[in-house]
Formats: C-alpha cells, structure tokens, sequence
C-alpha cells in the first residue's frame, strides 16, 4: 500500500532529510524532496536517482518564505490532491559563526552572546524552527486532512525536552498543553527573545546554552500537542532522532545519518495509533 502514498521531506538536500527521502523512496513512497536552493535539491534527487531510486521528486521550499510554502501546496494539490506524510526536518542549528576581522579568529554566537549577531541567530532560531515549521504545517494540514491515514513527524530533538526549563512555571505552562493556546506560546516566545536580548536567559530560567534552539523546538513540541488534540484524523507526533554526524553538529554525532533517519521514518510509518507523542531512540518517551 505504501506505493501509493506521497511524502513531503523539508531540508532534503543533506543530512539526516536526505536519509529520510532515500529510506522512504526505498519503501516505494513517491518522495517530494524539497530544499530551499534548487541546486542544492536537484543535486540530492540525482544522488537518488543514481540509486535506482525514481520516486523522488525535487520541489523547492524555503520555510521561511510565504510564498515558497504557498508554491509547494499549490504543486501538491494539484498534483496529487492530498499529502499522506510531512516530515518537518528543515532547522538552523542556532549557532552562526563569527569571524573577526582584526584577530581573524573564529567565534560562535554562543560565545559572543549580546551582540547583535547572537541576537539576530537566536530570531532566525526561532522563525526558521518553529514559526517555519508552523507555516508549513498550516499550509499543508488540508492536504494530510485529505489522505486518508495522514501524519505528520515533526523532527525534534532532546534539546527541546522541558527538563532544560529552569523556570517552573514556564515548565508548566509549556506542558499544561490543554490549556496552552498558539497566542500564548508566540507571547511566551516573544518574552523569550527579550530576555535573551536583554542578557537574562539565565535569570529567567529559560533554557542555558543553545537557548534559542532549545526554546523552539520545546515550542515545536508544544505546538505538536496542540495539533494532535485538535485534529483527531491526523497523527502528528515529534522524534529525536540521536545525536547524528551532519553539517548542524560539524560532524560530532555518535550515529550516523542513516541510523537517525531510521529513528524517523519509524514514526513516520507506525501502523496505527499513538498521536502528540515524542519519541526518542525508537521509543515513546516524554517531552
Ligand atoms: P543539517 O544542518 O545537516 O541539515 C539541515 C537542513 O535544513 C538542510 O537541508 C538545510 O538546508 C535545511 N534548512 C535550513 N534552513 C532552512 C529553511 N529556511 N528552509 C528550508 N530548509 C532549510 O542538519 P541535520 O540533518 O543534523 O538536522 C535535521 C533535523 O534534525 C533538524 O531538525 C535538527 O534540529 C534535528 N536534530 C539533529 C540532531 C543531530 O545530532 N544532527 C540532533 C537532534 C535533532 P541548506 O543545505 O540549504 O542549509
């Protein structure tokens, strides 16, 4: 039956989006493989391709960009009339390096936290992370609502776990989900973004180190649950997929692409069941 069904891949050009598309065109679904620079994706279908893998389809997307997403849904529609699997993968790992001029030495964000390059990485954090995703989702959810057994997997991360809150009303607030509201979590995001400009990540509780990437995917995960209530018809449920070796981690990781991309396709082909649900090594686990 997996022949017939049609996935959406965000950030399929590299890394662990890559994996996806090529794991799930091996299973015989037709794979829309998008990527925000047309080289950049159309170079990764050919990969594919080279394969043996034709099912893949290259579509631009940059979640960033209305008019990108507006494209991408009107292709869909009439392409196919309905979507049967999103997988939102696309991120900024939140931390843009700084060269300085006069030394000529390099500098995370993290390190030179306070200038208006971290606060600039920490905007594209949330707006790439959460609010991007979120775009696509709303752009698309009337496509998973026409599929008959739609879902939607939304790649998170450990990071985006509430135990790195501090703050425990925050906490609370974030996990208290039947009485969260999509207003509420934008305010909770704005208040973020002051306090990290203002310097008080810490004094406020809100998470330490990578803030920003942390904040939005535990708003990402906030919003899934929301989501999963709201829409009984659509599974939509988030996973970790490990730490993997790919450009977002300078190739750190301990697992390698393929393993993290197992980790989501899993979820993404679950037979039935489980909704607002966070998976971690291939497990249910909590957020
Ligand atoms: P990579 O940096 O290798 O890939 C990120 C992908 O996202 C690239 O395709 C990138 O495109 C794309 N992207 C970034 N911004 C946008 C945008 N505005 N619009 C469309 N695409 C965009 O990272 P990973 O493969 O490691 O990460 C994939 C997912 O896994 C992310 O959600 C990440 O948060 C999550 N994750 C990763 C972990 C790890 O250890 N690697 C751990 C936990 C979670 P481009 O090539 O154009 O930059």
């Amino acid at each position: 039956r997996l022949h017939a069904w049609i996935a959406v891949v965000t950030g399929g050009n590299k890394g662990i989006g890559l994996e996806v598309c090529r794991q799930l065109a091996g299973n015989g679904v037709t794979v829309v493989l998008t990527a925000r620079d047309e080289m950049r994706g159309e170079a990764a279908v050919d990969k594919l391709r080279e394969l043996g893998l034709s099912n893949v389809i290259f579509h631009q997307l940059d979640i960033t960009d209305a008019s990108s997403i507006a494209r991408l849904a009107d292709f869909l529609k009439t392409r196919f009339g309905r979507l049967d699997i999103l997988i939102n993968n696309a991120a900024f790992g939140g931390v843009e390096y700084v060269r300085d001029p006069a030394s000529g030495s390099v500098t995370s964000d993290e390190e030179v936290s306070l200038t208006s390059s971290a606060n600039r990485a920490a905007k594209k954090g949330l707006q790439t992370n959460y609010y991007g995703t979120k775009h696509v989702i709303e752009a698309l959810l009337p496509l998973v609502q026409a599929s008959p057994d739609g879902r939607i997997v939304n790649v998170s991360s450990d990071f985006g776990l509430l135990r790195f809150f501090r703050n425990e009303e925050l906490k609370q607030e974030l996990n208290d989900v039947g009485n969260l509201s999509e207003e509420r979590l934008d305010e909770l995001l704005d208040m973020f973004l002051k306090d990290f400009e203002a310097g008080k990540v810490d004094e406020r509780g809100w998470p330490a180190a990578f803030a920003a990437y942390k904040v939005a995917k535990a708003a990402m995960n906030a919003y899934s649950r929301i989501l999963a209530a709201k829409q009984p018809a659509v599974r939509v449920n988030c996973v970790h997929p490990g730490y993997i070796k790919t450009d977002m981690t300078i190739h750190s990781g301990l697992l390698t692409p393929e393993e993290g991309g197992r980790r989501v396709v899993k979820v993404a082909l679950l037979p039935e069941g489980v909704t607002g649900a966070f998976f971690e090594d291939g497990e249910e686990a909590s957020f």
